[in-house]
Order: C-alpha cells, then structure tokens, then sequence
C-alpha cells in the first residue's frame, strides 16, 4: 500500500512506498557500504529524503537525517544528492 508522505519543509506532500521485510529478510541485511552522517555540514534541505529510492530517511527540520538501516540497501543516491557533503559512503564492517 503506498503512503502519503508529507516533506515538513516544504510542506509537499509526494507518495512513497515503505520497505517491509522480504522472503530474504530486511533488505539492510546484504548492504556492504553504508551513509553516514556528519550533522555538521548538514544544512537540513531534505534532498536526501527525497531521492533515496527505498524511502528510509527522515530529515528532521531541528535535527537532520536519520537512516533506518534495517533497510538502507547502500545504493548511496543519498551521498551523490547532498550538496553540503554531509553524507559519506563508509564500507561495512
Ligand atoms: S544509501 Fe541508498 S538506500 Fe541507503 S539511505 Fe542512502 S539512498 Fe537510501
Ligand atoms: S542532503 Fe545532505 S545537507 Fe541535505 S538534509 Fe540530507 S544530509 Fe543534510
């Protein structure tokens, strides 16, 4: 079922799917790299949010991005979008 998505900042509201656990099991379980977060250089524009494909992010106006990496696949579309270079792209352990 697709749910309505609504993007504080702008108050936009898109449609996005939520990722549910699959025959594999959450899909965050194969990822091999992971986005990781420097609060700093982040300046909360919500294109992160935006462009991640599976919907896992959530930018807080206050706070910033959280990842839920139980479904984060990696992919780093989030990385490549950030203009503040406040994402990176480390390997898993
Ligand atoms: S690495 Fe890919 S799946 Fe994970 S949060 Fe970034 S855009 Fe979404
Ligand atoms: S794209 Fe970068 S600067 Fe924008 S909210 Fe996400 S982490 Fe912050």
């Amino acid at each position: 079922m697709v749910k309505e998505v609504q993007i504080v900042k702008t108050g936009i509201k898109i449609p996005l799917a939520k990722p549910k656990v699959g025959v594999a099991g959450k899909t965050g379980f194969w990822r091999i790299t992971r986005p990781i977060v420097n609060y700093d250089k982040c300046n909360k524009c919500f294109l992160c949010e935006i462009y991640c494909p599976v919907n896992v992010i959530r930018v807080e106006p206050d706070r910033g991005p959280t990842i839920d990496y139980d479904y984060c696949k990696g992919c780093g579309v989030c990385v490549d979008v950030c203009p503040s270079n406040a994402l990176e792209l480390i390997e898993e352990e």
